[in-house]
């Protein structure tokens, strides 16, 4: 199994990769500078190839970026769309600097205008930075559903795809928070779910799975990360999906090696569980 967390690039990525060992992680997941602005440091100052070092050593590796939350392909701003596009041609170099294989990125949100403009101009923009010879892939996430996020149903996601001339390029990053709060029932069918999302996008476009619980109810479209199989009695509250629907998830054909990313909660500024929620998951208890 290939499990990690996000974890921090403040110490370039030998502090990252150095992060995700202490948690007993054998992958990770960062954002290449703030995930909410494009302040980025210089590629040369990451420790690149220490990190690659250390991760040898330590059977760490098919790490993610994650894509900041301010690229909208899906704005009719042009202004917005252009910062989008230009910004995710600028991380698909950071991408491949770090040696990743997979951006995670957020499909976008229409905001006044309409879910099939939205649709539209995501696969505008991802045309205008897709190249054929593109060496990794951009994993559209699946989305909550709040506001008016484009990417809550498979067949949103499917449509995106459909668009985009180098579509070979596209992958899906499946969150269980999110799959859970756009109504899809991973708690009580995952294999439904599943088979539902072959149909639609084809299990082959799977790469990345983001391992979280939800704070909400099946269908409450929040998008608000638990702690896995968290009681009430966790500060932060109680877990919708729970412990045995995401080891089912872990666990599941369809993950095998695929690299699966924690983004629970720290209960506090100092205090993260993801040690122990690796082991859980790991473990299968
Ligand atoms: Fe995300
Ligand atoms: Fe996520
Ligand atoms: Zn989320």
């Amino acid at each position: 199994m290939r499990i990690g967390s996000h974890v921090s690039m403040s110490g370039g990525l030998l502090g990252a990769a150095e992060e995700a060992y202490s948690y007993g992680a054998n992958t990770f997941m960062i954002y290449t500078g703030a995930p909410q602005n494009t302040i980025r440091k210089p590629i040369e100052s990451l420790k690149i190839s220490e990190a690659y070092m250390f991760m040898k050593e330590h059977d760490i590796s098919d790490i993610v970026v994650h894509a900041p939350y301010i690229i909208n392909l899906a704005s009719f701003k042009p202004t917005t769309f252009n910062l989008a596009t230009t910004f995710l041609a600028k991380e698909i170099e950071r991408t491949k600097a770090v040696g990743s294989n997979y951006l995670v990125l957020h499909p976008g949100s229409y905001t006044e205008k309409n879910l099939d403009y939205g649709i539209a101009r995501i696969a505008e923009g991802l045309n205008e930075v897709l190249t054929s010879d593109l060496e990794l892939f951009i994993c559209l996430e699946t989305m909550a559903g709040k506001g008016s996020e484009v990417g809550k149903t498979f067949e949103e996601l499917a449509s995106i795809i459909e668009k985009v001339k180098y579509n070979e390029k596209i992958g899906i990053c499946f969150d269980t928070c999110h799959t859970h709060d756009a109504g899809y029932d991973i708690a009580n069918d995952l294999d439904g779910v599943i088979n539902n999302f072959d149909k639609i996008v084809g299990v082959n476009k799977l790469k990345v799975f983001h391992l979280n619980g939800s704070l909400n109810p099946n269908g409450a479209r929040k998008d608000r990360h638990a702690n896995i199989g968290a009681d009430q009695n966790n500060p932060k509250g109680k877990d919708y999906l729970g412990k045995d629907a995401l080891l089912r998830v872990a666990h599941h054909s369809i993950v095998g090696e695929k690299p699966l990313i924690l983004e629970t909660p720290w209960l506090d500024a100092t205090t993260n569980l993801y040690k122990q929620e690796m082991e859980m998951i790991r473990n299968g208890i």
